[in-house]
């Protein structure tokens, strides 16, 4: 006895009591330690045309999947059943109804395409994700096999929303083989054994095994929200029913911040965007010339110092400048002094960060051995090699200096 297949005719119905005709322990791979329960009819879609299956419960029993392998539909359990038993089967009703918004909405889009280019539909499935609050997202990618422009996917947009707007009826047939030869309808395969059609009044005829709506209305709200080029063709990514409007609000809500950071009107945020990329590249640049400006006044200040210094070690403050500034400073005056130069930077009010370097011609000095001396001295962090070192020192500029006074 083959199951009924309740859904395929009727979405809707979300309880109903049927009897296990079935029920033998799985010897599938993945799913050891489940029974698989067949039942007279079902309300359970199984896994198929790119959707999941639909979820729910035998009495009180979690259905784990439900799968069609060779044109049984069976239900994967942990409980085992006795023959004859009767059960109470629920299905999420909410989860099925938006999967059937963002499935049937892909129909009428792809209806509406075929219609005015002659594509098929050549890939789909309904993507679902958590996110980081459990919340469920759906969309629906799919594939067609022709290019289509952005122009003509805004009118292709409207149009599927003006069929939704028109509540035409939506519903599933199951023709005989002799029966389909005089309906043209789309299919991704040669089907003609168990065929079954859902039809979008005027718009769409396509053959497909997943539950669908009652009437355009349903779908609510369609709206491509990504495509791009794909095998020659396009793949689009849309949004509808109740995952559209969600979408719209947090949309919305973003764009009201977006409007008020940027004090520009609604649906002026990207030219407002623009002014601020190109306020930023200005200031980008000025401050790029100022830097350089910066480091040319502290190296000429930096070789009077080297030349009126009496001392081995030479501390320069170089304010306002970074780690690649303080290594010019340091790297430029190295070669004529034979002094070793401590550069100080970045100040805050931990301290100073530290370059420090000398040339080969200081021989008594190890920058190594000073390293050392200053983590001790100093509370210094930081070392590095005989000629260079880096780190961080705490404390003040004239502690720093009286140190290094010391050593001399
Ligand atoms: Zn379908």
């Amino acid at each position: 006895m083959k199951t009924e297949r309740i859904f395929d005719t009727d979405a809707f119905t979300d309880t109903l009591e049927v009897s296990v005709i079935e029920c033998r322990k799985s010897q599938r791979e993945g799913y050891e330690n489940l029974y698989e329960v067949i039942t007279d009819s079902t309300i359970f879609a199984p896994e198929g045309g790119g959707q999941k299956c639909d979820e729910g419960f035998f009495d009180d029993e979690k259905v784990k999947d439900v799968r069609e392998f060779d044109n049984e539909i069976i239900h994967f359990l942990e409980k085992e059943f006795a023959l004859n038993t009767k059960t109470i089967q629920k299905i999420d009703s909410s989860l099925r109804f938006r999967r059937m918004q963002n499935h049937n909405a892909e129909h009428l889009i792809c209806g509406i395409i075929n219609k005015k280019f002659g594509y098929d539909n050549v890939g789909f499935h309904l993507s679902e994700n958590y996110d980081e609050n459990n919340n469920l997202h759906i969309e629906a990618i799919m594939d067609v096999d022709g290019p289509v422009s952005a122009e003509d996917l805004k009118e292709i947009e409207m149009t599927a929303n003006l069929a939704i707007a028109e509540n035409v009826p939506i519903y599933a047939i199951l023709p005989t083989a002799e029966e389909a030869k005089d309906i043209p309808y789309r299919s991704k395969l040669d089907i003609s054994e168990n065929l079954r059609l859902v039809i979008i009044d005027g718009y769409d005829v396509c053959a497909c095994c997943a539950p669908c709506l009652e009437s355009s209305a349903q779908i609510q709200l369609v709206k491509i929200v990504d495509f791009m080029p794909h095998r020659g063709g396009m793949r689009l990514t849309l949004k509808a029913g109740i995952d559209a409007i969600e979408d719209y609000i947090k949309l919305h809500d973003d764009n009201k911040g977006v409007m008020k950071l940027l004090s520009c009107e609604r649906g002026n945020c990207t030219d407002a965007v623009k002014r601020i990329n190109e306020k930023l590249t200005e200031a980008h640049e000025d401050k790029i010339a100022l830097k350089k400006q910066l480091t040319v006044m502290l190296e000429k200040e930096l070789k009077e110092k080297i030349q009126n210094a009496g001392n081995k070690f030479i501390v320069f403050h170089a304010e306002g400048t970074d780690e690649v500034q303080a290594r010019i400073l340091v790297n430029d005056n190295i070669g004529s002094a034979d002094k070793a130069i401590i550069v100080l930077f970045d100040k805050t009010d931990d301290g100073f960060r530290f370059v420090a370097g000398k040339n080969g011609n200081l021989t008594d000095v190890s920058l190594k051995d000073i390293a050392a001396k200053m983590r001790e001295g100093l509370n210094a962090r930081g070392g590095g090699s005989e000629q260079m070192i880096q780190g961080s020192i705490p404390g003040e500029e004239s502690e720093i200096k009286a140190f290094f006074e010391g050593l001399n």
